[in-house]
């Protein structure tokens, strides 16, 4: 149901790929924000928002869109984000609540929070939603329902901002969760970046192998395989930025997840049965405890899925887990 009262007056969107035009969409759709003013790096990206008429107002700068917003929210690949936050310092609004949509949340706060005057409110989120498509074209209204953002406020953040921003992600269909940027970093680097590095290497080796399997590769790529192909047509700076942000988190769990592997792979040299049935049971009962998320109360009424969402939404885990 759409809110009565805007709980924001001004929303800036720095960066209008899946994520800035999403939000761009659902906060229109739930009449979260009453005025949306956006921009991107590129003319082609401006002009396509303005095109799709998914805000009020596009701008050419960031120093410009920033002016005046009571909201700003930077959807940019991370390793961009402090040099962003240093142009738009000296712009923003007393008062204003600054925050991110990046699946990196250590770097996030280290690059941004120094070139943020003391007079506003930082707190990063993380939407932990996705889909491999990029761009304004591919951003649409229901991507955050039934899905978490994470927020990672500093410790001694005013309330009233946290509040503020949580009511804006629920209203666009998310439940929100709160927790420190380190350990959002190690959860998400098991969940989420992990798979991705496994989806990466895969879909590699799969095609280097092209001549040995006569290119039946893609052919036969039912199911889990082309879940893989898929999660690796994912932008590639994006999720190169991830890994150089949250290098230290996702080589921690690397090193656990190889140990493991290197279980599996002695088992199956020495053709113990054994070990291998053992394994997969203890996996197929994790899997079966894991219960399927609860849908929020507003999201329940939120709606059909959008016309021009991507035919094939990546199955959870994994669509929970980009970013
Ligand atoms: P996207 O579709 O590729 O869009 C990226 C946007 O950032 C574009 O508007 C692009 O501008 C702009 N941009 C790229 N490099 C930039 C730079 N160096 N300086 C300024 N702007 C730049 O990406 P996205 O999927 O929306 O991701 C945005 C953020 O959300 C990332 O931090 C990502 O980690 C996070 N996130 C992504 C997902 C996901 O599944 N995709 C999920 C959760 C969180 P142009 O179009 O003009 O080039």
């Amino acid at each position: 149901m759409k809110l009565q009262q805007p709980i924001f007056e001004r929303m800036a969107l720095i960066g209008m790929g899946l994520i800035g035009s999403s939000i761009a969409r659902a906060a229109r759709a739930q009449n979260a924000v009453r005025s949306i003013v956006a921009t991107a790096r590129s003319p082609d990206t401006r002009r396509r928002v303005a095109e799709l008429g998914i805000a009020d107002q596009v701008v050419e700068s960031n120093a410009a869109a920033v002016e005046g917003a009571d909201l700003v929210i930077v959807c940019i690949p991370v390793g961009a984000c402090g040099a962003v936050a240093k142009e738009i310092g000296p712009h923003l609004a007393s008062g204003a609540i600054v925050s991110d949509a990046g699946s990196v949340k250590g770097s996030i706060v280290r690059d941004m929070a120094p070139h943020l005057p003391a007079n506003v409110h930082f707190v990063p989120a993380h939407p932990v939603a996705g889909t491999e498509h990029s761009g304004p074209d591919a951003g649409f209204a229901e991507l955050f329902i039934d899905r978490i953002c994470i927020l990672t406020p500093p410790p001694g953040t005013d309330p009233g901002a946290i509040d503020r921003l949580t009511a804006l992600w629920q209203a666009m269909g998310s439940q929100v969760e709160s927790m420190s940027p380190e350990h959002h970093d190690l959860v998400l680097a098991v969940t989420s970046h992990l798979p991705h590095l496994i989806a990466y290497t895969i879909v590699g080796t799969a095609y280097d192998l092209r001549e040995v399997t006569r290119s039946e590769v893609l052919k036969f790529s039912a199911g889990g395989f082309r879940d893989f192909t898929r999660i690796a047509a994912s932008d590639p700076t994006m999720w190169r930025d991830i890994f150089l942000a949250n290098k230290e988190a996702v080589l921690e769990m690397l090193g656990t997840f190889s140990e493991d592997l290197s279980t599996v792979t002695r088992a199956i040299r020495r053709g113990d049965g054994d070990t291998l049935f053992d394994i997969f049971t203890q996996r197929r009962a994790i899997r079966r405890s894991i219960a399927p998320p609860q849908p929020t109360e507003r999201a329940a009424s939120f709606g059909q899925p959008h016309p021009e969402a991507p035919e094939e939404p990546l199955p959870r885990p994994y669509a929970s887990d980009q970013e």
